[in-house]
């Protein structure tokens, strides 16, 4: 869909896949602005076709478009776009256990001009490809890197929003946490540089002996609809559930006096990944071996469980594509 200053969205159309053209001059080449999506569609038993929470994925995309001077596009428009797509084809989406099909909007400055301002021509588009279970063999606990050098998103930055600036900030520390054999990188917060904020692509949860979950609350982190989707199965479950500011001596301390007794990430692509172990430079936390968490993996599948259509959507989660 193309949107013009002056005249809003128009020309929806489905197009076969290709590569796009751009001119060199488009202003998200130059300035980066542009913000994305990642969503999946799930195949149930009698072979329709879901997709967990669209309307929240295009309520953050409207928040991401409004930080990055982008025009917002409506939910209705969003979640339309998704269902043209997927229903082009439906054969697309894999009926393998744990599969789905990855479906990524985005919406890019596609106007030429070098000048430094909000683009007067914008795209929006969605790609889609079919993904295979995250974990092949089973879930399996993982190390996660803490990056003390770099920090992912500044104060009164992009961190809140879905754009590729933070993204591209996130590699060099990413490839770090990559030699260091851990799986993602974790940062923390830009000013302190004491508080946890997420993982590269995932945000992070830590559970304590009496059931709690908490999770850190800052304006720099994306706000996952799967942590959102995992906190509310928690609280329906009994368990208190606290947002709040979590210093990284907060779980070291925890997990050697024994009151952190689960800490888990959690994102669309892995769903729910239980950390075994955090890596620093000087010290680590937690050992390698450790178990998947008892909670964390009944909650993962409780919320796989909803996705696939074997328990029932009680949130009103789920919207049929095909
Ligand atoms: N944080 C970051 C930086 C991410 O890229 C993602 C994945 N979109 C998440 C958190 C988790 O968000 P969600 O649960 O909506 O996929």
């Amino acid at each position: 869909i193309v949107w013009t200053e002056g005249e809003g969205w128009h020309d929806a159309a489905v197009l076969p896949y290709g590569p796009l053209v751009l001119d060199p001059a488009a202003a998200v080449l130059h300035y980066a602005q542009e913000i994305f999506e990642g969503l999946k569609a799930y195949r149930q038993a009698d072979g329709s076709i879901w997709s967990f929470r669209p309307d929240a994925n295009g309520r953050r995309l409207q928040r991401s478009a409004r930080r990055l001077a982008l025009p917002e596009l409506s939910i209705d428009d969003f979640v339309e776009s998704l269902r043209q797509l997927v229903s082009t084809d439906a054969a697309w989406v894999p009926s393998a256990p744990e599969t789905s099909l990855y479906i990524r909007p985005f919406m890019i400055a596609t106007e030429s001009f070098l000048g430094v301002r909000p683009a007067q021509e914008v795209g929006y588009y969605v790609i889609a490809s079919p993904a295979g279970a995250y974990f092949a063999n089973g879930v399996s606990p993982v190390s996660i890197w803490l990056s003390t050098e770099y920090s992912r998103a500044g104060k009164g930055g992009t961190g809140a929003a879905k754009t590729g600036g933070n993204y591209a900030s996130s590699l060099l520390p990413q490839a770090e946490a990559y030699e260091h054999g851990c799986a993602q990188v974790l940062f923390l917060d830009s000013v302190e540089g004491r508080y946890l904020e997420e993982l590269g692509g995932m945000n992070v949860v830590l559970v304590y002996k009496d059931g709690t979950l908490v999770t850190p609350e800052s304006d720099s982190i994306l706000e996952g609809i799967t942590r959102d989707s995992i906190l509310q199965l928690a609280r329906d479950r009994g368990h208190a559930v606290q947002e709040r500011r979590v210093t990284i001596d907060e779980w070291r301390e925890g997990v050697a006096s024994g009151d952190i007794v689960e800490v888990f990430a959690c994102g669309t692509a892995a769903v729910v990944t239980p950390i075994a172990m955090l890596k620093a430079e000087g010290f680590t936390v937690g050992s390698e071996d450790a178990p998947a968490g008892e909670l964390t993996m009944s909650l993962r599948q409780e919320l796989t469980d909803i996705q696939y259509g074997r328990l029932p959507d009680r949130h009103g989660w789920m919207t049929r594509l095909v």
